[in-house]
Order: structure tokens, then sequence, then C-alpha cells
């Protein structure tokens, strides 16, 4: 008899919540806490989504997406999660800069760039300071037409390499690109500036383990392996789930999963009106990514002072989109971990290099032929990489690497969708529940609401909305609770 994972789930509940990425624990942890019954469900075996780690013999543990996020964090984790998981919320030591155009170590604040931008980079400081208050007085509600291409024009004309430094890390951070609009950029790039960049102590399995504690505290049934198939819709809004061979009633859904999955197959078109369909078939995935990781011999140290936390790195001569998504790699990204990321844990080094990649680059390839393509990922990455890390190929004891199968297989998201749609899908998310009552969408959308961050607030503000719907149906606004958290710059 296969193992039923369902076993002892009721037949009702208040919200049942599809996928357990960042957006999807969050929002069934502050619904619980409002009182909710919620039925959290997770296809795969192990709760995070791309918030996931993996071991290796030898004492190795590899975080996938714990290399950086803004110290907004602290204070959301506080809120809707723990004091003890926002305690262990640490800055990072050093990020740098190595390409062709410059090379520079920086704290990554607002006080820090305007020191290189003047000294290094011979910018007008008055420039600088109007760049900043412009980029951190941007919110959602602005234009959305200008460009982050013209917004840097604006400022900055003919100085690519300014632009480079400004932009290069946040291409990394959520995909976006210099055709995006410009408040995408400006929301994300002023919440990294307000204190820096910051990590969690202890890594991402120690922070799943605490997030997954207070769920249980909280009451939510938290049920993995569950591959949620349908969500079915009556007359009047959401009705139902059909997971496991199940189906389970509940009187409003919170999906997680990606957001074309959401519209098109868990629900089906047929349910939506014309023209909403047509925007959400407009809606692009974001690009995926691919890593490699590397893990050094047992006794091997890298010195935190000599290669910092976190690198950007390029052999292109500019920045531009299609180098950083080309499968000729010259740009990659190399977080370093020491053994002070997890000071509990068995003291080793290790390092991920990842980079910005598309999904028909990888979909297509024959067997022997993606095999080959991921031996070579390495093989060049190792090359890149003993520039840092001098005689890196004898140093280290374990490498493999990942690919947009990779994440697609286990997170499902369409592509391996990285940081999930651009910015028209946050307007495809948000309309969910005015075209089927009692259905909404939270995680990596549109830019903004992406990364560790974006997708934690975005639990936030849907789960208010869902309580809202479950107390009042909709009479409670929660617009202002909704710009408040969406603008969080601190
Ligand atoms: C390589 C990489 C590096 C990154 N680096 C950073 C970084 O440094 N800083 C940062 O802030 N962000 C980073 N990110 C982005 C960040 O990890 C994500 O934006 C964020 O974790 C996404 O959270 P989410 O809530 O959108 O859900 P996701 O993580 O996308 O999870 C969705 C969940 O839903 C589940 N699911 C899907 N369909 C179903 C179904 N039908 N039934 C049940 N379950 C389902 C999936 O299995 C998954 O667990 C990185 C991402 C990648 C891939």
């Amino acid at each position: 008899m296969p193992r039923d994972f369902l076993q002892g789930a009721r037949d009702y509940y208040d919200v049942a919540v599809i996928g357990s990425g960042l957006a999807g624990l969050t929002a069934a942890n502050v619904l619980a806490r409002q009182g909710r019954s919620v039925l959290l469900l997770e296809q795969h075996y192990k709760l995070g989504g791309m918030a996931t780690w993996f071991k290796r013999p030898g004492g190795h543990i590899f975080d996938i997406s714990l290399h950086g996020f803004p110290y907004g964090m602290v204070k959301s984790c506080r809120r809707y999660w723990s004091r003890e998981i926002a305690d262990s919320i640490v800055q990072l030591d050093g990020v740098r800069f190595d390409n062709p155009m410059f090379s520079l170590w920086t704290s990554f604040t607002r006080d820090d760039f305007t020191k290189q931008l003047v000294e290094k980079f011979k910018v007008d400081p008055a420039t600088v300071d109007a760049f900043f208050d412009k980029a951190r007085g941007m919110n959602f509600y602005d234009d959305q037409q200008t460009t982050t291409r013209e917004l840097f024009d604006e400022f900055f004309p003919g100085r690519e390499d300014v632009i480079r430094l400004l932009m290069e890390p946040i291409t990394y951070a959520n995909g976006s690109t210099l055709e995006d609009p410009a408040i995408s950029y400006g929301i994300v790039f002023s919440n990294f500036m307000s204190k820096g960049v910051f990590t969690f102590q202890g890594g991402t399995d120690k922070l799943v383990k605490q997030m997954e504690d207070e769920l249980k505290k909280s009451g939510v049934d938290i049920r993995i392996r569950c591959d949620v198939e349908k969500i079915n819709v009556g007359r009047d809004g959401v009705e139902s789930i059909e997971v496991n061979g199940r189906t389970i009633r509940c009187g409003a859904v919170v999906s997680n999963a990606n957001l074309r999955q959401t519209v098109f197959k868990l629900i089906g078109e047929e349910k939506f009106d014309r023209g909403f369909i047509d925007d959400a078939r407009a809606v692009r995935l974001n690009n995926s990514s691919t890593q490699v990781y590397m893990g050094l011999k047992e006794d091997d140290r890298l010195d935190v002072s000599e290669l910092g936390d976190l690198l950007f790195s390029s052999t292109a001569p500019t920045f531009e989109t299609e180098a950083l998504l080309s499968r000729d790699i010259t740009s990659r990204t190399y977080s370093f971990y020491y053994p002070k990321t997890r000071p509990e844990g068995r003291p080793r080094c290790l390092v991920v290099s990842s980079t910005n990649a598309r999904y028909e680059d990888w979909a297509g390839l024959p067997e022997d032929e993606y095999q080959a393509s991921k031996q070579d990922l390495c093989e060049t990455t190792l090359e890149a990489l003993d520039k840092y890390v001098p005689n890196i190929r004898e140093r280290v004891v374990h490498v493999e690497a990942s690919t947009p199968r990779t994440f697609q297989h286990y997170t499902a998201h369409l592509a391996g969708a990285s940081f999930g749609t651009k910015f028209e899908g946050l307007a495809v998310s948000r309309a969910l529940p005015e075209q089927i009552s009692g259905l909404y969408h939270a995680g990596s959308v549109g830019i903004i609401m992406s990364g560790w961050l974006g997708a934690m607030n975005y639990g936030v503000i849907v789960a208010n909305e869902v309580d809202n719907l479950l107390m009042s149906r909709g009479s409670r606004s929660t617009s202002g609770f909704e710009e408040s958290v969406a603008g969080e710059k601190s």
C-alpha cells in the first residue's frame, strides 16, 4: 500500500495553501495565527521551495538561494515568524565586483556606494544623491512606463561603468533587466541600499526547520508529497481542491505555485473572463539559473578577508542582459561559505557559482548531451574560479551542477523560473480574487515580489486579504496595509 500523506487530514479547512515557498509558508503562518484552520500542501518531500539546501557526503551542506537579501527580512521575520529567526540574520562581511571595467569591495550601502561613485567613478555628488533619492522615493503606484535604462540615462548618461555597478547585482538578485520598469529596479535596489546585504546564520536548513516548528505551534496542518492537481470552482467561488486522490473543501485557496500554472493548470482558462486570460497569457516568465556547487577538503580554509562573501565577476567588456543569460557564460556570481555560515555545524568551506540562464538552452538536450553540458559547466566554472581561489581543482572534493531543468524538477516552476514572472505578472496575480472569489496567489511575481523578502511580504499581504474575505467577504480594505508592506524599505 502506498503511504497516505493525507492520513488524518480533515474534509474542510478555512484555507488551503498550495506550495511551501517562503510566500506559502508565511501566508500559512499568518492565517493560522489569525485563528484560521490552514492546510499547507507541498508536492516535494521538503518545505521551502527555492529556499532550499542539499547535503553531500563529507559534511557539505549546499544552500541554493541563500546568497543575500535586504535588511527588511529582520523586521518581516520578527513580525510574522519569531524573534529567534530574526536574530539569526547577520550582515555579509564583504561584497566584491571584478570585471573589465572596475574591481572594488563594498558594504553595498548607500553611504559606501556614494563614496565609490564620487571618488572612484568621479560622479558629481549632487547627481548621486539625486539618483538615490529618486530610487528610494519609488513605489508601486508610480509611473510604470519609465524603464530602468531611461532612469540611468537621466542621471548617468553614457556611463556604462556606473550602470554596471548599479544594475549587475540587481539583475542577479531578481532577474530584472534594463528594459524592465524602473520601479522594479528602484524598490529592490533601495531595499538593499538601506543597510547592506544580509544572510541567515545557520543556513537554509535551520531556517526552514524553525519555520516548520512555528507553523506547528500556530496549528497549521503541514503535508508534504501532496501534489495538488485541481482547484474546484463553483458559482460562488473556490470550493475545494483535488490532491492525492482526495477532494478537500476549503473557504479559500492561496496558491504559491507558479502564477501561470495556477491559472491554466490548477483552475483552467474556461473559469476566467476572456480579457483576464489574454493578460495571463501575456505574462512572461522570469529567467532561470545554473549553479555549480563546490565543496573543499575538510581542513581547507578560505579567507573571508581575501574573498568576501559575494563576488560579482564578469569577463564581458560591458554589461548586457544578453551576455548575462548566454550559454557562453561570462558572468558568474560566487557565494563563499565559511564555517561562520553554520557555526553549529561541521566546519566546511564551500563555493556556489550562480549564473542567470535560459530554460530553452537546456530543455531539449538529449540525456547524454545534457550530462556533458553539466560537466562542461563544472569544468569551465572551476577554470574561472581559479583566478580567485588558486588551485581550486585540487582543493575541491565535491563538484556538481544544477540547471533550469533541476529547478523545474524540484519546484514545478514552469521553465525553472528562478524569480517567478516579469512585471506584468503582478497585476494578474492581484486580479485573481476579482475573477474567482476565494482564489489568491502569493509567490515570486512581478520582480518586486520575488526574492526572499519580496515573496515573504507578498505572503503577508495575501494572508491579510484572505482573512478579510473570510471575516466579512471583502468588506474591510487592506490597501493601506498592502502599501506599507510592499513599500517597506528598512
Ligand atoms: C539559484 C537561485 C538563487 C537565488 N538567490 C536568491 C538570493 O540570494 N536572495 C533572494 O532573496 N532570493 C534569491 N532567489 C529567489 C528566491 O529563492 C525566490 O524568489 C523565493 O524563494 C521564492 O519563494 P516563493 O514563495 O515564490 O515560492 P517557491 O520557492 O517558488 O516555491 C513554490 C513551492 O510550491 C510548490 N508547488 C508548486 N506546485 C505545487 C502543487 N501543484 N502542489 C503542491 N505544491 C506545489 C513547489 O514545490 C515549491 O515548494 C534565488 C533563486 C534561485 C533559483
